[in-house]
C-alpha cells in the first residue's frame, strides 16, 4: 500500500522557512493582485491568496478593476505596479473578461515582479537551469517529489498533460534532475499509446483534468504517482488517477484533495519573498 504524500505538512514547513525570512526583511513585502469584474472564482483564490499571505508577514493589496475596462487600461495600471518600489510581486487573477488577452497583460509584469512565475523571461530562465521565479504548480509538483525522497536521475518520469502551466515546465524542471522525461497529452491518447507510456513510469505525474483518466492497474509496481488534477464529480473533488487501484500498486501517491492543492498558494508566497530578495 502507497505512503500518502500530503501537501500541507510539507506546505507548512516551506511557510515557516518563508515566516522566517520574510520576518528578517527591512520592510514587509508587498503582493499586488490585480482582478477584473466579479468573477466567484476569482474572489475564491483572492480569498485564499490573501490569508496565505497575511499569515506569513507578506502585505497582500487587491486592487479590483472594472469588467468593461480595455485591455490598454489594464496594462497601463499594470505599469503604476511596476513603477512602484513598495510593490515586489504582481498575481493577476483569472479568469479576465474575454476581451482581455491574459498573455498579452502577463506580458506586461516585470519579470522580477511576476510572482507566478509565468513570465517569458522567467520560462526561458527555467530553460537555461536558472530560475528563482518557477510556476507554482510544478514547483509544488518538484516539492512533493522531494518528499517521497527518490532519485529522479534516469528515473523514467511520465507527465500526463502539456498544458503551458503545468506539463511544459514541469518536463524543464525534471529534465534539471536529470530525469528521463516523457510528456503525454492528447495526441498520445488518439494514437492508443497512453497505457504503455503509463505502465513504465518509475515517476508518473497527471495533470489533464478527467477523472479516472489514468486506470489504477496501469500504474507501475513501486511507482511514485503525483495527480495533479481537480475534478468535481457528484459532491466528491477528485483526481485523475483512479486512486485505491493505484494506491494499492504505488510506493507513493499524493491524495486528491490535499497533495498539490495545498501547496501551489505557498509556491507562490515563496515566488514573492523571491521576487522581494531579487529587488533588494
Ligand atoms: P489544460 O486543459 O490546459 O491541459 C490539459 C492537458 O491534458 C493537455 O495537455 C491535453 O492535451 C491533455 N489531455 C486532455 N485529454 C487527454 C486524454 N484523454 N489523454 C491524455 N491527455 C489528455 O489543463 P491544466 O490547466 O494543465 O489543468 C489540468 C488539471 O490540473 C485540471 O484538473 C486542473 O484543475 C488541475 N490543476 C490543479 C492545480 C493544483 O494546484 N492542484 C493547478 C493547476 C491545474
Amino acid at each position: 500500500m502507497a505512503r500518502l504524500l500530503e501537501g500541507k505538512p510539507v506546505a507548512e514547513r516551506i511557510k515557516e522557512e518563508i515566516k522566517a525570512e520574510v520576518a528578517a526583511l527591512s520592510r514587509k513585502p508587498v503582493l499586488a493582485s490585480i482582478i477584473v469584474g466579479q468573477n466567484p472564482g476569482a474572489q475564491s483564490y483572492v480569498k485564499s491568496q490573501k490569508k496565505a499571505a497575511e499569515a506569513l508577514g507578506i502585505e497582500y493589496t487587491l486592487h479590483e478593476l472594472a469588467e468593461g475596462m480595455a485591455e490598454q487600461e489594464l496594462c497601463d495600471f499594470i505599469g503604476t505596479l511596476n513603477a512602484d518600489k513598495n510593490v515586489n510581486g504582481i498575481i493577476i487573477q483569472m479568469p479576465l473578461p474575454p476581451h482581455i488577452d491574459y498573455k498579452k497583460a502577463s506580458g506586461f509584469i516585470l519579470p522580477g515582479k511576476d510572482a507566478e512565475g509565468m513570465h517569458p523571461a522567467n520560462i526561458g530562465n527555467m530553460l537555461f537551469g536558472k530560475a528563482r521565479i518557477v510556476p507554482c504548480t510544478p514547483a509544488a509538483v518538484m516539492e512533493l517529489l522531494k518528499e517521497s525522497a527518490i532519485d529522479l536521475n534516469g528515473k523514467d518520469t511520465v507527465i500526463v498533460g502539456h498544458s503551458e502551466i503545468v506539463g511544459k515546465p514541469l518536463a524543464l524542471l525534471l529534465l534539471d534532475k536529470f530525469a528521463t522525461v516523457s510528456v503525454c497529452h492528447i495526441g498520445t491518447s488518439r494514437a492508443g499509446k497512453l497505457q504503455e507510456h503509463v505502465s513504465r513510469a518509475e515517476v508518473l505525474i497527471v495533470a489533464v483534468g478527467k477523472a479516472g483518466l489514468i486506470k489504477g492497474e496501469w500504474v507501475r509496481e513501486g511507482a511514485v504517482v503525483i495527480d495533479v488534477g481537480i475534478n468535481r464529480v457528484g459532491d466528491k473533488i477528485v483526481g485523475d488517477v483512479e486512486f485505491e487501484t493505484a494506491q494499492a500498486r504505488a510506493s507513493c501517491i499524493t491524495p486528491v484533495p490535499g497533495g498539490v492543492g495545498p501547496l501551489t498558494v505557498t509556491m507562490l508566497m515563496r515566488n514573492l519573498l523571491e521576487a522581494a530578495k531579487l529587488q533588494r
